[in-house]
């Protein structure tokens, strides 16, 4: 007798997430190369303005990627910009625009929220943006030490930030936000819902910051209480998602419900209901966008029954 192969289940991809560049961590600690990085014949420099990617005046607009001698005409140094990694072999770098490269960046196209880019964007494209987005906004919010309020520099090709205090040498790494985001299930329902400042009818799984002290599935399990008042218990980890809307790192779980009566607890949520999967696509709510993991979650659990899937059923 054989044993039946159990093959385990695998999330594909979510957007932003499985960026194709190598970071290659090991030149960022090679001041030689960082310095000679706007002579790399192939590398590409992708400018950034407050999160938002330069994009070609196009249909489907994609990022623009300067060559060096774009880069150097523009008025781009070494010592502000960002080593992103290697992808194809080309070294990658970001840069914040400064105002005064306003006026030379804007014959190359124009500065889009990486939230509306995504759309015309391949999934490798859009990780790269998110990374990029990622990075040049934590650099952006920490223009100074947190202990001696001096300002800082970039080190290890942007990655750490250095306080410029001999005295006080404070180094400040990249910081995420965990977040958890979930859907509940209680048989053939799952538990949505919906923020006051959301478009109208929009609906989506039950999601949180994790707090200090806490473990991924006590948040869960704190989150679903607080918001709906539903009791949840075997939170399951289904895949994660960065999000740099500024920074969350989205950690997606699915948890099964021990109660079902809804009481919105804290007042984050305007509504909260149990929907079946003929509502999900019945139009009378809105799903989240196809790239969030909230759709993920919420369409991974609608097709675990046979039948329609659900991206045949639903339409935005
Ligand atoms: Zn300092």
């Amino acid at each position: 007798m054989t044993d039946k192969l159990t093959i385990p289940r695998i999330p594909a991809a979510n957007s932003f997430s499985a960026a194709p560049v190598d970071r290659a961590s090991h030149l960022r600690k090679d001041a030689r190369w960082l310095s000679q990085a706007l002579r790399h014949e192939d590398a590409r420099f992708l400018p950034l303005s407050e999160g938002r990617a330069l994009a070609s005046n196009a249909t489907a607009p994609q990022p623009c990627m300067l060559d060096s001698k774009q880069a150097r005409s523009i008025g781009v140094t070494t010592e502000r910009l960002t080593f992103l990694g290697l992808w194809e072999d080309r070294a990658i770098f970001a840069f914040e625009a400064l105002d005064t490269e306003m006026g030379k960046l804007a014959s190359h196209g124009e500065f889009m929220d990486l939230y509306s880019l995504a759309k015309s964007l391949d999934s490798n494209t859009s990780a790269v943006l998110a990374y990029a987005k990622g990075v040049l906004l934590w650099q952006q919010r920490h223009p100074y030490c947190s202990r001696c309020g001096e300002p800082v520099g970039f080190e290890l090709g942007g990655h750490m930030l250095a306080c410029s205090n001999p005295d006080c040498g404070k180094h400040q790494f990249p910081r995420l936000d965990p977040a958890i985001i979930v859907l509940v299930e209680d048989g053939d329902r799952c538990l949505l819902g919906r923020q006051a400042t959301w478009p109208a009818q929009r609906y989506s799984t039950i999601a949180g910051f994790v707090e200090p002290g806490e473990a991924l599935e006590d948040a869960v399990i704190r989150e679903v209480y607080e918001e709906t008042g539903v009791r949840v218990h075997s939170p399951r980890y289904h895949s994660s998602q960065p999000w740099p809307f500024p920074s969350s790192l989205m950690l997606g779980f699915s948890a099964t419900a021990s109660s079902s009566e809804i009481r919105l607890i804290d007042d984050e949520l305007e509504d909260a209901r149990w929907f079946t999967r003929e509502e999900l696509t019945s139009g009378i709510i809105k799903l989240p966008r196809s790239l969030s993991i909230s759709y993920r979650l919420i369409q991974d659990w609608h097709d675990a029954r046979p039948g329609p899937r659900l991206t045949e059923l639903h339409t935005w």
